[in-house]
């Protein structure tokens, strides 16, 4: 089986709790993974010869920034790029946004995904997902923001845009996977957006507390899934069923 992207829900806790969150995520304190795991899984799947992509997710991933920073750092060394999906409530003024995203850049981070709808902005202000993508751009990062479409929504692209000042563009299909027209939006434009979009290949979703799966689409829950394992104790090559058995 070719591995060509890890997904690492770091944790399932968030500093929000959104009323139809996928993850359940909340402030709950729960397990996360930490940057020696990541970095272990990350070299078994590296060794498989198709690893290009490294995302991190929750919850809320950069509650646990500094796990990320070492796995970024990491992550670089193998040339491989990386994303993280976050909600932006790290942005609540300028020069802190800036001063965040600069140090996942200088870490290594390639590409952020900004999570941004009516549902998220009932709780995380919409001026900090402002923040977040003035940052990104002044630093050169590009910027996918993740919006849900719903009937009646306020935040929409146009708005979105216009409160931006910019044009966001529809992006069809990302990650490897394939999406209905319209429901993602990226800056500067799709094809910035540097990871793998090619249906065949696989993502692994890795769950805050090891278990592992595969996914054909960005959702984290079971039903979008094949499980698979535990990594905290299957080796990744167990896990994918790539051990030869003896004769
Ligand atoms: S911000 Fe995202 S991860 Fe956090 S509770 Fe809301 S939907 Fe879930």
């Amino acid at each position: 089986m070719p591995l060509h992207r890890l997904q690492f829900h770091v944790t399932h806790d968030c500093p929000v709790s959104c009323r139809e969150c996928e993850t359940k995520s909340g402030p709950w304190n729960g397990p996360f993974l930490d940057a020696p795991f990541m970095i272990e899984v990350i070299d078994e799947a590296w060794v498989l010869g198709c690893l290009s992509t490294i995302v991190f997710a929750g919850g809320e991933p950069l509650l646990k920034r500094y796990e990320i920073e070492q796995v970024l750092l990491h992550a670089q060394k193998r040339g491989l790029r990386s994303r993280v999906v976050t909600n932006a409530y790290w942005a609540a003024s300028p020069k802190g946004a800036f001063h965040t995203l600069l140090d996942l850049q200088q870490a290594g981070l390639s590409e952020v995904t900004l999570t941004c709808d009516d549902m998220h902005q009932e709780l995380i202000p919409l001026d900090y997902i402002k923040n977040a993508f003035v940052a990104a751009r002044e630093l050169g990062i590009p910027v996918l923001v993740f919006m849900k479409p719903a009937l009646e929504a306020v935040i929409t692209p146009g708005y979105l845009g216009t409160f931006l000042e910019t044009t966001l563009h529809g992006c069809g299909e990302v990650g490897g996977d394939l999406l209905k027209e319209g429901e993602y939006l990226a800056y500067p434009d799709p094809a910035s957006w540097g990871a793998p979009r090619n249906g065949t290949q696989i993502l692994m979703i890795v769950s805050p507390t090891k278990d592992a799966r595969v996914c054909q689409g960005v959702k984290a829950q079971p039903v979008a899934t094949l499980p698979l394992g535990n990594l905290g104790y299957q080796s990744l090559v167990d896990v994918l069923g790539l051990r030869q058995t003896a004769h």
